[in-house]
């Protein structure tokens, strides 16, 4: 007994957040900057994808279908990917999961996977972003096709598309989250930093912790910009 709530102690100490966005919004961006400033892994399930599929495995083969169309792969694929990413990264400190759940049945199973690993989110964070400005970045991020930083599905047709699975299969999630009163959103149009910022302090007002000194908060966020940081190469924004 003891040492089973003295175990919850320390999960209750550890940052677990999720990021919901739509594509462009700069989910990657953030997860990046906020994983650092947490300390905390940042699972983005898109790379893990992407990964598989660079690799040839028999996931990254069933995989390739779905990513090249912008259409979400079956759930099964995900599910097992997800789990050990995250019990492994929860094993150190906590974790930023992007880009899960992003339909209803995952977050059902999200659910399930949380409740059986003794996993408690601190809160799923949504960027909004409007319409135009979405289609204004990806096209910019598309356009300049071989560059560093495109990807196959990058493309307008595909890029609409996964704006409509979008709006289809994730956007539910944004009240999903609201209705179990860990929805967090922020205006993802501002600058990158300032982004970062509001996040950061609402994750904080969330959490109930002390209210964050915005002094010591702008310093944090200025570290997370620290070029002496290692800086991963990330296509996935
Ligand atoms: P974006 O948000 O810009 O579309 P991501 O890197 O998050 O970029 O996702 C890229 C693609 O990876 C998606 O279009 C989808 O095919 C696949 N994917 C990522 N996460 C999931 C998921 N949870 N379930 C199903 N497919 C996913």
């Amino acid at each position: 007994m003891a040492a089973l709530s003295s175990q919850r102690a320390q999960n209750d100490a550890r940052m677990r957040l999720l990021l919901l966005a739509p594509p462009g919004a700069g989910k990657g961006t953030q997860a990046r900057r906020l994983s650092r400033y947490y300390g905390i892994e940042h699972i983005s399930t898109g790379d893990l994808l992407r990964r598989e599929v660079a690799q040839a495995t028999l996931i990254g083969r069933e995989a390739k279908l779905f990513l090249d169309r912008g259409d979400l792969v079956p759930d099964h694929v995900i599910r097992d990917m997800v789990v050990e990413a995250v019990t492994e990264a929860d094993a150190h400190g906590g974790f930023l999961l992007d880009g899960y759940p992003r339909n209803l049945a995952q977050a059902d199973e999200a659910a399930r996977i949380a409740r059986d690993n003794g996993i408690t989110i601190n809160a799923a964070v949504y960027l909004e972003v409007g319409r135009d400005e979405l289609l204004r970045r990806l096209l910019g991020r598309g356009g300049d096709a071989g560059a560093a930083g495109a990807r196959s599905d990058d493309d307008i047709e595909t890029i609409r598309h996964r704006l409509e699975v979008f709006d289809s299969q994730t956007w539910p999630l944004v009240d999903y989250f609201a209705q179990r009163g860990v929805l967090i959103a922020v205006d993802g149009e501002q600058p990158v930093a300032q982004v970062t910022e509001d996040i950061i302090e609402q994750v904080a007002l969330h959490r109930d912790d002390r209210r964050v000194d915005a002094g010591q908060m702008v310093r944090l966020v200025e570290a997370v910009d620290d070029p002496t940081l290692p800086a991963r190469e990330h296509p996935g924004d």
